[in-house]
């Protein structure tokens, strides 16, 4: 079992590989590594198509993994048994994007909640249908609506009700891959309000996958800043946010607050081509949209993560000895990103 100091999720060299029209080899997720303590949540961001998807379903063992190890509460489900891989879906649940598309249309959704309570063994069948009122309650459902199908309900009632159903696990983490982006703004605020509440309550580690950095910043305790399959920035949420260290971060926290401190990364935050993960440049991936280009940027592969003031940081801007930098932007950042 896993102390409260000691990592509920270790994620190491993470590699998620595809082979895409004509051969081509998609690193979608390329060398990722970290670690969740138990009831910790980190958000997760980055433009469309970094791997952030592919890396939350990857954890879970919802997709494909090509190598790295990933370590849940002790046993490594990267390579591991099926016991392992068993233990994995007792203790950890997925809410996704679109709560429609997650709930089976055929089921009402107590039909729903109680499947998966007498699949995993949680409670006595004489005991379900009183848990599934419970669940429903918890997440702020009516139990009236238990006789309901999906497409009976609204989407912030169908959210709510993949929320019970995640939690029907009685999971120790939760992957939430943009589980707000397809609803209404005034919705997404209040099933950000039962996460922020069911999170504290239940002790949950939860990774928030999302595009939308107010609501980030909101929920997380450290943030995970994805770039073309690696995660180039990583620390706790008021450094990422107050002093970002990576041009990459850099560009998506300065551009964001001149709009509207709630809205979605965009797409293109630096200008330029968007990237192809079919076609990685040489050196850093970001090389080609970086203001802080340096010449060892396209020459040499982008460094480790290492500690750069309360964050870590994969980016040549801080290597130790760099003699071919046209500019300290360590100390005189930017202050103009054309969005
Ligand atoms: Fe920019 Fe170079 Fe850092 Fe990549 S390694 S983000 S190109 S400064």
């Amino acid at each position: 079992m896993t102390g409260a100091n000691e990592a509920l999720l270790r994620v190491d060299g993470l590699e998620v590989h595809f082979t895409a029209g004509r051969g081509k080899l998609v690193r979608a997720v390329n060398g990722v590594t970290f670690d969740l303590l138990p009831g910790e949540t980190l958000g997760l961001v980055g433009e469309s198509g970094c791997g952030k998807s592919t890396l939350g379903r990857a954890l879970l063992r919802l997709g494909p993994i090509t190598g790295g190890h990933v370590r849940f509460d002790g046993s490594d489900v990267a390579s591991g048994t099926a016991a392992s891989i068993e233990r994995l879906r007792r203790e950890t649940a997925m809410i996704f994007q679109d709560p429609y598309n997650a709930l089976n249309p055929r089921h009402t959704i107590g039909a729903a909640l109680a499947e998966v309570l007498l699949v995993q063994g949680k409670v006595p069948k004489g005991e379900v249908k009183a848990r599934v009122v419970a669940l429903m309650e918890m997440v702020g459902l009516s139990p009236d609506l238990a006789d309901r199908r999906p497409a009976a309900l609204s989407g912030g009632q169908c959210q709510r009700a993949g929320i019970a159903r995640a939690l029907a696990v009685e999971p120790k983490l939760i992957v939430a891959d943009e589980c707000v982006a397809a609803l209404d703004v005034s919705i997404q605020a209040q099933i950000i309000n039962l996460m922020i509440e069911l999170k504290a309550r239940m002790k949950l580690a939860l990774i928030f996958i999302a595009h939308d950095l107010g609501v980030v910043r909101r929920l997380s305790d450290r943030v995970a800043v994805m770039y073309l399959g690696r995660i180039v920035e990583i620390g706790r949420t008021e450094d990422v946010f107050g002093q970002p260290r990576h041009p990459y971060t850099r560009a998506l926290m300065r551009a964001i607050p001149e709009i509207d401190p709630d809205r979605g990364l965009p797409q293109d935050p630096l200008g330029g081509e968007p990237p192809s993960p079919l076609d990685l440049p040489a050196g850093c991936a970001f090389h080609p949209r970086c203001p802080d280009v340096m010449p060892v940027c396209t020459r040499n592969p982008v460094p480790a993560s290492r500690p750069v003031g309360a964050c870590a940081v994969a980016c040549h801007l801080y290597d130790d000895q760099r003699t071919d930098h046209h500019h300290s932007s360590l100390q005189q950042p930017r202050e103009t990103i054309h969005v």
